[in-house]
Order: structure tokens, then C-alpha cells, then sequence
């Protein structure tokens, strides 16, 4: 990974009710950025093993079955994490769509696909 340049941090307006990122929520950012890249260069690297595995049916790892599962698994992982680390660039990553506060850089990094705080998820999943 090449050393990331410095640059100005961003403000993002606020729209109708958005707060304004404080600082420190930022530097939450910055890290989830790191933690989420890593993990997309550990599925990227997990594709490239099973399409080694894939390409040789003798491979004594190779069950067909676990094989296409875990394939499908990384490759939305790879989505799940190329989307929002393109949310993040463009400083619209991690706020709940429906209540607007911030979602917990924690549930971040365990599901970066996340949408919803963890209260907005668990309202929704609940009805
Ligand atoms: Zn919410």
C-alpha cells in the first residue's frame, strides 16, 4: 500500500439537518478507510486462491461446492467494500440513511455495506 498524501480534510456542507463531520469523527474515517482496505485486499487475494483452486480439480482444497460459495462471499464482500470506500471519498460514508446520525465506526468495519445505524437496522428487521 502506498503511503496516503497528506491532504486538506473535508467539511462536507451540511444539507437540510446533516451535521456538519466534527474532526474526530473524521480521524474515525480515516482509520475505518485503512481497516477497510485491508480487507479488500484480503478477499482480492482470497478470489485469486480460488480461482487457483478452481482451475485445478485435483487441488486437495478443491470441493466445488465450498469453492463457488466462498467465491460469491468475496466477491460482495469486494462490492459490499469497493462501494463504501467510494462513499468515503466522497465524504458521504456512514451517516443512517434514516435517522442521519452517524453509524459507529465499530459496525462499520464489521459491515461496511451498512446502511442503517444499529438501531435504525434492528426497527427494521424487527417489523
Ligand atoms: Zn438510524
Amino acid at each position: 500500500m502506498t503511503a496516503a498524501a497528506p491532504r486538506a480534510p473535508r467539511f462536507p456542507r451540511a444539507e437540510n439537518g446533516t451535521r456538519i463531520r466534527s474532526v474526530s469523527r473524521q480521524n474515525d474515517l480515516d482509520v475505518l478507510r485503512m481497516v477497510l482496505e485491508e480487507q479488500y485486499a484480503r478477499h482480492h487475494t482470497q478470489l485469486a486462491l480460488l480461482a487457483r483452486q478452481g482451475a485445478q480439480p485435483d487441488h486437495p482444497a478443491a470441493d466445488t461446492d465450498t469453492t463457488a460459495a466462498l467465491t460469491a462471499a468475496s466477491r460482495r464482500a469486494l462490492d459490499d467494500l469497493a462501494r463504501a470506500l467510494r462513499h468515503l471519498e466522497q465524504g458521504r460514508y456512514g451517516t443512517c440513511r434514516r435517522c442521519r446520525t452517524d453509524i459507529p465506526i465499530e459496525y462499520l468495519a464489521h459491515r461496511p455495506g451498512a446502511r442503517f445505524c444499529p438501531r435504525c437496522d434492528a426497527a427494521s428487521t424487527r417489523r
